[in-house]
C-alpha cells in the first residue's frame, strides 16, 4: 500500500528497484505527464543547419503547419545526431517572437525606425545600387603609361552572413559579379 512516504524521492531510491535514483525513483507526477514535442509532430522534414560550413543534419519537427522542435539526425554522417547550442536554437530563426518580418528603415539622421513597403525599399535598394555602382565605376588601373582595363565598381562590397546557404551564396556572387564588385566575402568562416 502506498504511504505519503512514496512521493518523497529518496524514499523511493532506498526502498525501490532504482538504487541510483535515475529512473523511476526520481520521477514526479510533472515528469509522467510531459510529452516530448517530436512525440505529437505529424510531419518530420530533413533540413540541414544554415549557420556554419559544418553542415550538420537536422530533423524539423512539424505540428498544425508549425515548427514545434528541430534536433540533429542521427542518420547523418557529419553530426550523427548532434547539434551545437547555435544548431539547436535555430528553431527561434522562425519562431522567435523579435524576429523582424517587416522591413525597417532609420533614414538619415533619424533617430526612430519606421516600416516600409517590402516594394518600396526594393526600389530603394535598386536605387542606391545603381548610384553606388557608377559613382564607383573603375574602367582602368594602374600607373600613367600601364595602364589596363578593369572595368569594376569599387562602390558596392558584400559581406554574406553565415545563415545563407550554398545557394544563396552562389546566386550572390553570380549578382555582385555581374555588376562588376569585386570585393565578395562571406562571415562563415570559423
Ligand atoms: S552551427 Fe553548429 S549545428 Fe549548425 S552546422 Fe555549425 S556546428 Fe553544426
Amino acid at each position: 500500500m502506498k504511504t505519503w512516504l512514496d512521493a518523497w524521492p529518496v524514499f523511493r531510491q532506498l526502498t525501490g528497484n532504482d538504487p541510483l535514483g535515475r529512473g523511476t525513483a526520481a520521477r514526479s507526477k510533472a515528469t509522467e505527464q510531459v510529452v516530448s514535442r517530436t512525440a505529437t509532430a505529424d510531419h518530420v522534414a530533413k533540413s540541414v543547419c544554415p549557420f556554419c560550413a559544418v553542415g550538420c543534419a537536422q530533423k524539423v519537427y512539424v505540428e498544425d503547419g508549425r515548427i514545434t522542435q528541430i534536433e540533429g539526425d542521427p542518420d547523418s554522417p557529419v553530426n550523427r545526431g548532434r547539434l551545437c547550442p547555435k544548431g539547436a536554437a535555430s528553431k527561434q530563426l522562425v519562431t522567435s517572437p523579435t524576429r523582424v518580418t517587416k522591413v525597417r528603415y532609420r533614414r538619415p539622421y533619424g533617430t526612430e525606425w519606421e516600416d516600409l513597403e517590402l516594394d518600396t525599399a526594393m526600389e530603394m535598394i535598386a536605387d542606391r545600387v545603381l548610384e553606388a555602382r557608377r559613382k564607383g565605376w573603375q574602367e582602368e588601373d594602374g600607373p600613367p603609361g600601364n595602364r589596363h582595363r578593369v572595368n569594376r565598381t569599387m562602390g558596392i562590397a558584400s559581406l554574406g552572413g553565415a545563415t545563407l546557404d550554398n545557394e544563396e551564396n552562389y546566386l550572390m556572387k553570380k549578382l555582385y559579379s555581374a555588376m562588376g564588385a569585386i570585393q565578395i566575402e562571406n562571415q562563415a568562416r570559423i
